[in-house]
């Protein structure tokens, strides 16, 4: 058994087995050989396992999509054994002297084309078929594990680094943790760990070819064990049945106000990536949406979402949560969460870059087909807008602006729309040195105390060296907060919390002292926080 340690994510026990999804191996290194012989004999016997591989495929997916759908895989293993393919394979091992993976994506690149160019659709639709069997081919020459981000039998993800589009891309059903061997907690990955309610470590020093193993992710001190001891798999089972048994306790709290005893209300809300998530803040009891980070539907996207996708993606959620509140932040690209669609130039500081409301207030087509599909969602439930990363007045006021030439565009055409709050996220510095200025524009202040720590005692949450000096407990970030609520209350508007703080079971007593009238957490996290509230004074 090896032991691991890295940093903790998000809490939780996993036991399962690895998927290594290695990222950096998918080029083919060409390497000359003396034994033509042996490559073509390798070769070979990849392809009879590859034949295996694909009547594995074939069977299964008559099962999941049906014959005619599976009939894929057959077509597959008829190109594998295509005579020019074959030949052409052969034939570069012969002549160039050189390893059979070489040769394979050669032959591929080659064959997809010459079939890419040619007039007929079907023909040119063979091209994906080709890459897809000469992957196959050299994942098994390779002995690794092709990198698709589905996988079929639940699995421990090991990988250098995920970014926040692969992680929002995975079959949440089949993952049971995450291990990555860089990232830091505050990562979006991490937070979407969390989000999912997966055990997931970060910062571990994995070593290469560990995919297949027997592992224990320990989501509390912050271990992963390979191929841990029978004794070890006792006994973190019997941790697993101990924390099942706490989230049934927990569950007690399942549909109780969540008050204190001398009868403060504090609204208790769930963080939310994707309309997939809505189901763990209703099983979770959420009281609202204090947080729907809108841009991970950017980031599930090839092109900009149409304003038609984003309507109904809110309404939906909107629908879903029945009149509870639903607060959309407008998308926060940039920083650590970039798609390439955005063109964003490359940037030395991103994090203090162009990001955000700066994004939108500069590409205002963006913004306004987000904030159309919004204000028109706002009809079908109670959903209120918040914008992030502001720091000056100017940006408020253009943004309700905006608002307003759009409702006065609606009115006139007749589309419908509700009556919605308009919030804004205070996470830099500027925003709480200038509050005063800012309430009297808005219905209310989310503090994004992940931002506001990483700008007020000047850390980059994304920098895995610097996770010791990253003290979201700083005098700084609490006075921040303290400031920002008591603000609120001098104009008469609510104040919340919606970072990762909002959670921080040490902290909310001190929350609820400020004044601090919502918390939005991760759905895991609620019932912990409601219990805390529910034992308050
Ligand atoms: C925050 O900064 O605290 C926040 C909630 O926003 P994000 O983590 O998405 O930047
Ligand atoms: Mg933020």
């Amino acid at each position: 058994m090896d032991v691991y340690m890295g940093s903790i994510a998000s809490k939780g026990i996993a036991i399962g087995t690895i998927r290594e999804l290695d990222k950096k191996d998918n080029t083919v290194r060409r390497i000359s050989i003396t034994d033509p012989e042996r490559e073509i004999s390798r070769f070979h016997k990849a392809q009879q396992i590859a034949m295996v591989q694909l009547d594995d495929l074939y069977e299964l997916a008559k099962k999941e999509v049906g014959d005619e759908n599976a009939l894929i895989f057959d077509v597959h293993k008829m190109m594998l054994e295509d005579e020019d393919y074959n030949e052409s394979i052969i034939n570069i091992i012969q002549t160039q002297k050189v390893n059979a993976e070489y040769a394979v994506a050669q032959t591929s690149d080659n064959f997809a084309t010459m079939f890419a160019n040619m007039e007929d659709e079907y023909m040119q639709g063979r091209a994906a078929d080709i890459r897809d069997i000469s992957d196959r081919l050299i994942n098994v020459l390779s002995e690794r594990e092709d990198n698709a981000l589905t996988f079929n039998t639940p699995c421990i993800i090991v990988a250098d680094d995920l970014s926040p589009s692969e992680t929002v891309q995975m079959d949440k059903s089949k993952i049971l943790g995450f291990v990555t061997r860089k990232g830091s907690v505050n990562s979006h990955t991490a937070i979407l760990s969390r989000t999912m309610a997966v055990p997931a470590l970060v910062g571990v020093p994995v070593p290469i070819k560990v995919n297949g193993q027997k592992a224990i992710i320990n989501g509390f001190d912050g271990s992963l064990s390979i191929s841990p001891t029978p004794e070890k798999i006792t006994i973190a089972k019997k941790r697993l049945a101990v924390e099942n048994k706490q989230k049934e306790l927990l569950a007690e709290y399942k549909g109780k106000e969540t008050i204190t005893k001398s009868g403060k209300k504090i609204n208790l809300y769930a963080n939310i990536g994707s309309v997939g998530d809505v189901g763990l803040a209703l099983q979770n009891d959420a009281e609202g949406i204090g947080l729907f980070r809108s841009e991970f539907l950017y980031l599930e996207q090839s092109n900009y979402p149409s304003e038609e996708l984003q309507f109904k993606t809110y309404k939906q959620v909107a629908e879903m949560m029945g009149g509870r509140k639903v607060i959309i932040r407008t998308m926060d690209i940039g920083a650590d969460k970039q798609i390439d669609y955005f063109n964003i130039e490359p940037e030395e500081n991103p994090a203090l870059g162009y990001r955000a409301v700066r994004i939108c207030l500069t590409e205002e087509s963006i913004f306004r087909t987000q904030l159309r599909a919004l204000i028109r969602a706002s009809y079908f439930g109670n959903i209120s807008i918040m914008v992030p990363m502001i720091t000056s007045v100017w940006e408020v006021e253009r943004t309700k602006e905006i608002i307003k030439e759009i409702e006065a565009n609606f009115t006139k055409k007749n589309i419908p729309f509700g009556k919605y709050e308009f919030g804004i996220m205070i996470e830099t510095p500027a925003a709480v040195m200038i509050a005063d200025q800012l309430a009297p524009l808005v219905d209310f202040f989310s503090i994004g105390t992940n931002d506001l720590t990483q700008y007020t005692i000047a850390i980059d949450r994304q920098n895995q060296m610097l996770e010791r000096f990253y003290d979201p407990h700083h005098p700084a970030v609490l006075r921040m907060i303290e400031i920002i609520a008591a603000t609120g209350q001098q104009y008469g508007i609510w104040t919340g919390i919606c970072g990762e703080l909002a959670a921080d079971e040490e902290l909310t007593e001190t929350f609820v002292e400020y004044g601090i009238n919502e918390l939005s957490v991760s759905p895991a996290s609620i019932f912990a926080i409601r219990k805390i509230i529910r034992d308050l004074d």
